[in-house]
């Protein structure tokens, strides 16, 4: 339906992109609108169509937009025709001047159309709507417009450093909380570690409500640990969280955790806890949490540790934070062999990796760093690998890196490794985990 009678605006501007956004918002708006691109053709249509109101840019070939209105007061016609000028130039004389030419308003540039319109509508005493938001003109057809999808099986790493956190503009492409990783597919949710990226976990869980999670932990180290006090959803009644562990940990496992919450070390206190909290030995092997099947294996690194896979439909991901490979070995990785006897005391790792479809492994050291960093429990970048060829994974993300590490580090290490898998004649695809990084399986 047209209405009875439509104001007419006259959009002066040369740059054709803006005119085509103005003159599409003010046209959803419902005015008829001209555009015209430089000064003398501005009055021209002035004379010729007699606008309700003019949009006019000051910067314009041929008339610029200061003379354009000088002439337009001059003239009995046109002196009262009303004008909002548009400009990028800011500068306050050039602007009085403007008003003092009796311009209705200055927009300075860049604006949002929606802000002109609104000017215009409030002109012609016209209220905007809220269902009158006008979206950008899009080519018509279907749009591919994704969004990530929280209910399909995928791991998301809420903490990727190793040993203790780190900050600084120098760690922000990477991040700096410790070990934390989900696995998620449907409403469950397993975590791996309580490192201090296990916070960002705990508030990402409250948004939806109270909901069981099951933790697992590789070992008691600070770095695997050291979030719990802060995970939030502990002290919110009605979630229940189930916490695995090793029995060979030692001490039992609700200590070892709750006792970070000791009143000498935090303020509030176990008795605090309001969540429904189960502390599980790892007898089971393996663990069944709907659908998803989780089996162990201990690490190379001192005291208890362990490894975890996930087995979920069909799919297998290795979770091996704290592992040193072939523990002091400093050779050429292309030369082990699964019958060298260093390998061969390796080869239950190396059978429980096997063929798995993500491996998150380590990789903390540089062959020259780790001559210095034997017996540490952590890997040399060259014998890990050797292990993701043994174990022929499909795809290896690192992760634990080491608190020494910037990201400037961190680029140069990976293009070392993709160095030494191209030596070895081994293709795998490697990347570099950061915090948040989301990984579908
Ligand atoms: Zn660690
Ligand atoms: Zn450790």
């Amino acid at each position: 339906m047209t209405p009875p009678q439509l104001k007419r605006i006259l959009v002066a501007e040369d740059v054709r992109a803006i005119s085509m956004r103005i003159a599409h918002v003010l046209k959803a708006h419902g005015y008829e609108v001209e555009v015209v691109k430089d000064g003398e053709e501005c009055l021209n249509s002035v004379a010729a169509n007699q606008p309700d109101l003019m949009i006019l840019d000051l910067m314009m070939p041929k008339l610029n937009g200061v003379e354009v209105l000088k002439t337009l007061r001059a003239n009995p016609e046109t002196e009262r025709l009303p004008v909002i000028v548009c400009t990028s130039k800011d500068f306050s004389t050039e602007l009085k001047y403007v008003r003092d030419l009796g311009a209705l308003d200055v927009i300075i540039k860049p604006f949002e159309p929606e802000v002109l319109a609104r000017r215009v509508n409030d002109f012609f005493g016209v209220a905007t709507t809220i269902g009158s938001e006008i979206q950008p003109e899009s080519p018509a057809g279907p749009h591919y417009e994704p969004t990530l999808d929280t209910q399909r099986p995928h791991i998301r790493l809420w903490g990727t450093r190793g040993s203790i956190p780190v900050s600084g503009p120098q760690f922000a492409q990477h991040g700096g909380n410790t070990s934390c990783m989900e696995f998620a597919f449907g409403d469950e949710r397993i975590l791996f570690d309580a490192g201090s990226g296990l916070r960002e976990a705990g508030l990402s869980f409250l948004k939806d409500g109270p909901r069981h999670i099951h933790l697992f932990i590789t070992h008691t180290h600070w770095d695997h640990i050291q979030g719990f006090p802060f995970f939030t959803p502990i002290y919110v009644p009605g979630f229940e969280i189930t916490v695995y562990g090793e029995r060979g940990f030692g001490r039992n496992l609700e200590s070892l955790l709750g006792g970070q919450l000791d009143r000498d070390y935090f303020p509030i206190q176990r008795e605090d806890l309001r969540a429904k909290m189960n502390f599980v030995f790892l007898d089971e092997n393996p663990v069944s949490i709907g659908g998803a099947k989780i089996t162990r294996e201990f690490a190379h690194h001192p005291g208890a540790t362990v490894a975890y896979k996930i087995e979920h439909e069909g799919k297998s991901i290795a979770y091996v934070p704290d592992n040193e490979f072939l523990q002091g070995f400093l050779g050429d990785p292309k030369e082990v062999r699964p019958e060298d006897p260093i390998v061969m005391a390796q080869e239950p790792m190396i059978r429980f990796l096997k063929d798995v479809d993500v491996l998150l492994h380590e990789a903390q050291y540089p062959p020259d760093e780790y001559r210095k960093k034997i017996g540490w429990g952590h890997s040399n970048l060259a014998n890990a690998c050797a292990l993701a060829r043994l174990a022929t994974v499909k795809k290896w993300i690192v992760l634990h890196h080491d608190p020494n590490h910037d990201d400037a580090f961190l680029h140069k290490k990976l293009n070392l490794t993709w160095q030494i898998l191209k030596h070895m004649d081994h293709y795998v695809p490697v990347m570099h985990s950061y915090d948040g990084m989301v990984e579908f399986v």
